[in-house]
């Protein structure tokens, strides 16, 4: 048995510690507290950076103008950038993420929408959740009526996030009523200028973001605009979704990561009576824990990776990352918090965004209730093995 990562992972991985460590870390002091979008002269210089050493779309697949290094590749980049505030941003300029529905796209939808989003020219918004459905997706009442030579939508979606700065949204919509999750859902791709597209208001959440109420009015999209076959989108939604879980445990281990280091540079410069706080048997502890709780996410997330690209079904593995990795990232930024003491509550260090980032993922993509029903379930089915095999 080897745990160890495979040659050009381990390559690429380093390439991406040193450049988060030249030229994103050392950023993050000058930029404004709760930043959105980076101004746009650093954003291109770095975005610039990252497309020549390879970094730009490395778990696209080639066919799709990517790297093509597969999960493992996009977890090792991910986990590196996101040890910088710089990374873990909405838009960030290791961009060129590609929601998996748009592999399906036509050829002309991929002229329109992937190949812009994947060379950084477009931004997309997700727009599934709504009013009355979050969780349980597939009670969405946005409905998507066929006409002569397109679809008219009706409905109103909750916290498409940066819909307002996108320049297309992928919109989930009940195509027929009987079925709904079971071939009655169907996603489409919507140009955010679309007439009847009205953002009602932006909600303003704990982490820096625009999370958007949307107003869809008799929203006409021509038959061009199904993304997919009609009657797919709620299991394209779940597929994305896994891989957003992958992408959100990721996140977390460089989050936590970075506040770990922080924590153990912390205690071997501050000193209190006269001792530092690296010898205080309370804060070791602390240390401690972080460093075998960020172990374990870190086995199980780069595990769950290694299952994907074997071609193997990774949704409850995605639900278990998920869910613990965003718990074990918020309990290890809690501890640094504490270890830092007062400043670690201020602005000047990226501890306290991070903190509030880390809550909001564990709602976003699935509240940590809904990934432990679904393990729940599956172990009381049988369906998961308890021994190690
Ligand atoms: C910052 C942010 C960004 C987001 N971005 C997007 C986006 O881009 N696009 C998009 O479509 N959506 C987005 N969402 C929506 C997000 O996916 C939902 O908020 C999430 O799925 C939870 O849905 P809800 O808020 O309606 O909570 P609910 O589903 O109403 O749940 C409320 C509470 O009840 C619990 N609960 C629900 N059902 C059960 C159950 N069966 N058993 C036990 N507990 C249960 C939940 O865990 C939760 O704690 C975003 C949300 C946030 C906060």
């Amino acid at each position: 048995m080897d745990f160890t990562l495979p040659a050009e992972i381990k390559e690429i991985k380093r390439k991406a510690r040193c450049f988060v460590d030249k030229e994103c870390i050392p950023l993050e002091k000058d930029l404004e507290p709760d930043w959105i979008e980076l101004p746009s002269e650093i954003h291109n210089r770095l975005v610039g950076n990252i497309k020549t050493l390879g970094l730009w779309a490395v778990g696209v697949p080639q066919e799709f103008g990517g790297v093509g290094m597969g999960a493992l590749g996009y977890v090792a980049v991910r986990e590196e950038q996101c040890r910088s505030l710089v990374g873990t941003s909405h838009y960030t300029p290791f961009g060129g993420e590609i929601p998996p529905p748009l592999f399906h796209a036509t050829e002309i939808q991929k002229e329109r929408y992937l190949f812009p989003l994947l060379r950084g020219e477009k931004k997309v918004s997700f727009a599934q959740t709504e009013p009355g459905a979050g969780s349980d997706a597939a009670a969405i009442q946005t409905t998507a009526v066929q006409e002569k030579d397109g679809w008219r939508i009706n409905g109103v979606k909750r916290f498409a996030t940066m819909a307002d700065r996108a320049d297309f949204l992928m919109v989930v919509a009940v195509t027929d009523p009987q079925k709904r999750a079971r071939g009655g859902i169907t996603m489409f791709l919507v140009d955010q200028d679309t007439p009847g597209i009205n953002i009602r208001r932006i909600i303003e959440v704990m982490r820096p973001q625009h999370s958007t109420e949307i107003d869809l009015n008799d929203v006409f999209v021509s038959q061009e605009g199904v993304l997919g076959e009609v009657g797919q989108g709620f299991v394209m939604a779940q597929q994305f979704l896994v891989k957003g879980r992958i992408s959100i445990a990721a996140r977390c281990l460089g989050i936590a990561e970075r506040a770990l280091e922080m924590a153990i540079a912390y205690t071997k410069q501050r000193q209190t009576f006269g001792q530092y706080l690296s010898e205080r048997q309370a804060l070791q502890w602390m240390l401690a824990d972080s460093y075998m709780e960020l172990h374990a996410a870190r086995l199980m997330t780069y595990e769950t990776a290694w299952k994907e690209e074997q071609g193997k079904d990774p949704r409850i593995e995605a639900s278990e990352i998920k869910c613990f990795a965003t718990e074990m990232a918020f309990r290890v930024l809690d501890r640094s918090i504490q270890i830092h003491g007062g400043i670690g509550l201020s602005k000047d260090l990226p501890l306290e965004r991070w903190f509030r980032e880390i809550r909001v993922l564990r709602i976003g993509e699935g509240p940590s209730e809904i990934h432990r029903w679904v393990i729940a379930r599956s172990l009381l089915k049988g369906k998961l093995s308890l021994g190690f095999y």
